[in-house]
């Protein structure tokens, strides 16, 4: 018998349980910062974060998720760091709650085309989009499939903050997508800029270009996170929120 099958056989199935289950294995996600109430010393805290993304009213710290690119300097090598999400449902739905027609319909629950297109990303956003597509992530048994062109694709997910040379190509593949079509964001960089843009390269992300339905928070998010945006926008799984603690003003708006 061939060898690769009796390995198969010994191990068993590997794919991940989630979404039925909760995904526990050690380094599954790098967290994220969560925001918290504090009355220690709040400008040490802040000051550290590089990006901008943590900032505190009276004695609230807050997590701007659209500018955190979970570096750890807000956690680690100081006193009064703020606390630590372990967690990797990050997706946010933009669009749904002011515009229901955005919704996908029940048709599209299990059976949803993948564009992807890297809009000048880093390569890290590239490397954990790979993976939902490999034994472990495996999106084929979610319904889930990536395809090369985009007149059979109904998402697209754009990586990178759009520098210019990516500009027209992005909403040429967007413009060639069949109706109804829907976009994801993947990561920082594509949803704000991140640590790259605006610059006099590139955009400050993907909103300036085309419409984002889904955001998914992180540097790179990991896939279990691109899934879960995947899952939101079908309407399998609910939506998280851009700020922690969660905005009480409502939906942010990029
Ligand atoms: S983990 Fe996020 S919030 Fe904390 S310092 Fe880094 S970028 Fe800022």
């Amino acid at each position: 018998m061939n060898k690769w099958v009796l390995k198969g056989l010994k191990t068993g199935i590997k794919t991940t349980l989630y979404p039925d289950k909760e995904e526990r294995s050690l380094g599954i996600s790098p967290g994220l910062p969560r925001g918290k109430q504090t009355t220690g010393d709040k400008t040490q805290v802040v000051s550290r974060c590089p990006t901008q993304a943590l900032k505190y009213t009276g004695e609230m710290i807050s997590v701007d998720y659209t500018r955190c690119i979970h570096c750890f300097r807000c956690l680690r090598g100081i006193n009064n760091p703020v606390d630590w999400d372990k967690g990797y449902e990050w997706a946010l739905s933009i669009n749904e709650i002011d515009d229901l027609s955005r919704k996908f319909g029940k048709a599209f629950g299990h059976s949803l085309h993948i564009r992807f297109v890297d809009g000048g990303a880093c390569g890290a956003c590239i490397s954990e989009i790979e993976q939902i597509n490999k034994p472990y992530y495996n999106i084929h048994r979610l319904g889930f499939f990536i395809t090369p062109t985009p007149r059979e694709a109904d998402v697209l997910l754009v990586a990178g903050p759009v520098t210019d040379h990516m500009r027209l190509p992005i909403k040429k593949v967007y413009d060639a997508m069949p109706e109804p079509k829907r976009v994801i964001a993947i990561g920082t960089c594509a949803i704000s800029g991140g640590i790259f843009g605006p610059s006099f390269a590139s955009e400050a992300g993907i909103s300036n270009l085309i419409p984002a339905d889904v955001v998914v928070p992180g540097c790179p998010p990991p896939p279990l996170s691109i899934i879960h945006g995947l899952l939101l926008l079908v309407s399998r799984k609910p939506s998280a929120s851009l700020t922690s603690p969660r905005s009480t003003e409502g939906r942010k708006t990029l």
